[in-house]
């Protein structure tokens, strides 16, 4: 590990965020029935159709699903199982999202840790029976497994092209109209930038909702559909596959459509800055031995914690390099086109 790599406190995660929080996160609370101090709808992470087989007890901060998952835990096991990644990664992605205090989140190396005594099923989980107040639901009648995303039936037509905030982040008109994006007056995302997602096959999965500037606390910066599994696929690849050069892997849409805009077309963005096991399938897909891979995540302490444990996953299939920015806080979206092309 490098000097810079921290190790995450899970407790101090599992304390931070609510599954309240988490549900609110994917869009799934207002689904939810609340019976005093029990939540309950149907299970998102086999996307299942019976509305009382998934349990979330509030004081206690823990869920079960008493269906297909055959299982529970705590805020962190939800956000793995919902985005098919390692707790580690997963507890990343909720300091990402409900930004945490890195100094509450994160300790350093030479601290006795909690990444390697972490167990990767924590107590809680391998313990359904403290939600067993709760009494089953009856077996669903059909499971529908781990559907993949299904394509949408609609399209956000109107959507405003020259946004201030659109053009304020440095994106042309050509570029916004390339990759459908626009501001929302109507709909799911009013008010917010939508951006389409597509699956690898080029079929719209999702519409991504991003808040115009910082949004205010309690608001998640990105909505995106109840039930939407972002983990199963990577934006923009439908289109970078058809692309040569090395792959370029960044965070967030935005990274992506501004690379691609400098005309390094073969970008894809992890929606996020971790990659899950569905999305390294992906990328196995669709390189080979002689494929060249630059990893270029956010320089902060998300994108660095995560960079090494991907390049690693990456490395046994492709050629792999990690990409460091010189100053704290820069983002592949800040770059110029001489940079990004100094940097392949
Ligand atoms: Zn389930």
């Amino acid at each position: 590990m490098s000097k810079k790599s921290k190790l995450v406190d899970f407790r101090a995660v599992k304390e931070a965020v609510t599954m309240e929080n988490v549900l609110s996160h994917y869009g799934l609370l207002e689904n939810m029935k609340r019976s005093g101090d029990n939540l309950s709808g149907s299970c998102p992470i086999h996307k299942g159709t019976n509305p009382t087989q998934f349990r979330v007890s509030v004081s206690k901060n823990l869920w079960n699903c008493f269906s297909e998952c055959k299982r529970g835990g705590n805020v962190v096991d939800f956000i793995a199982r919902m985005e098919d990644v390692s707790p580690y990664a997963a507890a990343l992605n909720a300091i990402e999202w409900f930004k945490l205090d890195p100094e509450r989140v994160y300790s350093d190396s030479d601290r006795a840790a909690a990444r390697p005594q972490e167990p990767r099923e924590s107590k809680e989980s391998a313990s359904p029976a403290k939600l067993d107040a709760m009494p089953a639901p009856p077996p669903e009648a059909k499971p529908d497994g781990n559907a993949p995303n299904a394509p949408l039936k609609f399209r956000l037509d109107k959507l405003q092209r020259e946004h201030p905030y659109l053009i304020d982040r440095g994106l042309t008109l050509e570029t916004l109209v390339d990759f459908g994006t626009g501001y929302c007056e109507k709909g799911m995302m009013a008010g917010r930038i939508a951006i389409p997602i597509h699956n690898v096959d080029g079929q719209a999965v999702a519409y991504a909702g991003r808040h115009v500037g910082d949004p205010p606390e309690g608001i998640p910066k990105y909505k995106l559909p109840p039930g939407f599994r972002k983990s199963l696929e990577l934006f923009n690849l439908d289109r970078a596959k058809k692309e040569s050069g090395p792959l370029i892997i960044v965070e967030g849409f935005f990274d992506a459509m501004k690379l691609h805009q400098l005309g390094h077309r073969k970008v894809v963005a992890l929606m996020g800055s971790s990659l899950s096991t569905a999305q390294e399938q992906l990328i196995h897909e669709h390189t080979d031995r002689r494929s060249q891979i630059l990893i270029m995540l956010d320089e902060d302490d998300a994108g660095r914690a995560a960079r090494n444990d991907i390049a690693a996953r990456l490395a046994h299939f492709a050629f792999v390099r990690i990409h460091v920015f010189e100053e704290e806080g820069q983002q592949p979206e800040h770059l110029t086109a001489a940079q990004v092309a100094d940097a392949l």
